[in-house]
């Protein structure tokens, strides 16, 4: 396996707070502790809701009681997956993963009967609980539920599919992990093999030969696991057309824009706004190209840093920089963050076999958030932990509303993580004057803005062609994949970037398409939605910090447009979009202006 160093050797979990270790009998002890309760909390409970027996007093301790009993197991799970994704290559932490997911199914299938009984409510009874005071705190959830009626099968059925899940979707996912986590990327005149994150971080190189050779390492990488990834994805998105099939969903989306409780008009909109607006993409790529003084700008060039290029930065000082950083918004945001430091929160150092990318999961409200790093001394690095971090204040503040309602849709739980990275671009934008280094820092701020807002819709364009081709013609050779690929990212680019053949092979190592299908365009939900809550900040000052403080520690308690509403947002009008989309666009053109002042473009 590859050796790996960066400034962040040694920052590891400490992972006590959930279990010991792998051989803590407490492991044990809870999942027939949460599988027995389940069991005498079916015994004790199943009919009674439909037959009208609960008051809604007593409602309110019957889903208290469940919700203890998914904590117990979610422990569990969270354990393991942490554990797994330390090091995915090793036998015995993928065994307790595995029987984690097992033993976690096996409890909603316990427990399925009581979501199905609520469901089945006639809606004036249905109605009737979620008016009532004792229900107060369960009340989001509870109409959350609701909405899955129309889409739900009887209790066998939806049993039989979520036990039928852990050798379907969950192995796919579990051998796509693996299988990517296995990747070694040579690279030519690199004297060590890599792993797939590390080769990929050469692309925001300044020497366009080494971005230009890490290209061709990975896509020889992922060339010589056509095979075995494109049967994966094949799966992955028969998976889904099949249970949406059974489920009755209208679109292959449906599921997703659920989960994420948002319309799809609402989505529609945003995916329309940002395809008109791709004139600025094109328009930043070919000012970048005149900066960078090359003919043509390839597929490799598009995350060359801006000249002046982007200091290597340590583990440490990226740390000062975002705590500061999230200290002049607010000090308890700080205080929250530097908690991740200096309790073994973060795991960020560089190991063969950890699972690539960054995440934070939220784990249960007793215990406290974990974030995952694979910090490898980039500013781009940097970013991704006062990223993270965003995360882990949000899903911090938001365990008071209980295992059940702490979790925010996807679309809003891009949203702090995104305004963590505002908050530090900010203060880096303050300390310098120079036109030529504030074109850097802005140039390399679109470019991230852009991958999150463009990239993600085109990801989005991506997986609406790819499961519709898959429904026309059936299994899928991964030329016509590179095809679908190419021609989603042609519309983002335009002229102003190349997309070379080899580039075409660069779906089949993206994580959110197998995980979870459709999640890309919560990233740029986040992102706009973010540009025009820092509008609202830097107009308001501090009065909004408690108002954006309120709003994350409400969790998923709230729908997100009643949650925004709070501060002042309407996402539901098909114009709000723009707004964020506007500020990209003056972006643009004070970077075309201060390439002018710099004497960099014409
Ligand atoms: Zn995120």
């Amino acid at each position: 396996m590859s050796e790996k160093t960066s400034s962040a050797e040694g920052i590891e979990w400490d992972l006590t707070d959930l279990y010991k270790d792998i051989d803590d009998p407490k492991l044990e002890e809870d999942i027939s502790d949460a599988l027995g309760r389940a069991d005498e909390f079916r015994d004790k409970y199943g009919g009674k809701l439909k037959d009208g027996e609960l008051s809604p007093e007593q409602l309110r301790d019957v889903v208290k009681e469940m919700e203890d009993i998914y904590e117990t197991m979610a422990r569990v799970g969270y354990f393991a997956m942490l554990y797994y994704s330390q090091n995915t290559q090793e036998p015995e932490r993928g065994a307790l993963y595995a029987k984690s997911q097992q033993k976690s199914s096996e409890l909603k299938n316990k427990l399925i009967f009581f979501e199905l009984e609520w469901q089945g409510l006639d809606d004036d009874k249905a109605e009737e609980y979620m008016a009532a005071e004792e229900l107060d705190k369960y009340k989001n959830f509870l109409r959350h539920w609701r909405k899955y009626k129309p889409y739900m099968l009887s209790e066998s059925e939806e049993q039989i599919m979520e036990s039928l899940q852990n050798t379907g979707k969950k192995a796919f996912v579990r051998l796509f992990d693996e299988t990517i986590g296995d990747i070694g990327v040579e690279i030519e005149d690199e004297d060590r093999e890599m792993v797939l994150d590390q080769a990929l971080s050469l692309l925001y190189d300044v020497d366009r030969d080494k971005r230009k050779k890490a290209a061709k390492g990975v896509t020889s990488s992922l060339k010589d696991k056509k095979k075995l990834l494109t049967f994966i994805f094949n799966n992955i998105v028969l998976n889904h057309a099949t249970i949406g099939k059974f489920r009755d969903y209208p679109d292959p989306m449906t599921a997703r824009n659920l989960d994420n409780r948002v319309e799809k008009e609402t989505v529609d909109a945003l995916i329309e706004a940002c395809l008109e607006n791709v004139d600025i993409v094109h328009r930043f790529y070919n000012l970048k190209r005149q900066i960078m003084d090359i003919d043509k700008l390839y597929d490799y060039d598009r995350y060359c840093p801006m000249p002046g290029g982007t200091p290597e930065t340590t583990f440490e000082s990226s740390k000062e920089k975002v705590l500061k950083a999230y200290e002049k918004f607010s000090p308890k945001m700080r205080k929250i963050a530097e908690e991740f430091f200096d309790k073994g929160w973060i795991d960020a150092e560089l190991k063969a076999g950890k699972r690539g990318g960054a995440f934070s999961a939220g784990t249960i409200p007793s215990v406290h958030p974990y974030i995952l790093l694979n910090f490898t001394d980039r500013t781009r690095d940097m970013m991704t932990m006062a990223h993270e971090l965003g995360h882990g204040v949000h899903q911090y503040l938001s365990r008071e509303q209980g295992y059940l309602q702490q979790s925010t849709p996807l679309t809003t739980a891009e949203m702090a993580s995104v305004f963590g990275e505002m908050l530090l671009f900010d203060k880096m934008m303050d300390e310098v004057d120079d036109p030529k280094t504030k074109l850097t820092l802005l140039g390399n701020k679109l470019q991230d803005d852009f991958a999150t807002v463009f990239r993600q819709i085109v990801m989005t364009r991506f997986e609406q062609k790819l499961h519709a081709k898959r429904k026309e013609k059936g299994e899928l050779p991964p030329e016509v994949i590179n095809e679908l690929w190419l021609e989603a990212n042609q519309e983002q680019f335009g002229d102003s970037v190349e997309l070379t053949d080899d580039y075409g092979w660069w779906w089949s190592y993206v994580l959110h398409f197998v995980h979870y299908p459709f999640y890309c365009y919560a990233y740029a939900f986040g992102e706009l939605l973010v540009l025009a809550l820092y509008d609202l900040y830097k107009e308001q000052g501090d009065e909004f910090v408690p108002k954006y403080l309120d709003m994350l520690r409400r969790g998923g308690s709230e729908n997100p447009e009643d949650l925004l509403r709070r501060v002042g947002v309407d996402i539901s009008d098909p114009e709000f979009w723009n707004r964020g989309l506007a500020v990209l666009r003056k972006h643009v053109e004070t970077a075309e202006e201060l390439a002018k002042e710099a004497g960099m473009a014409e």
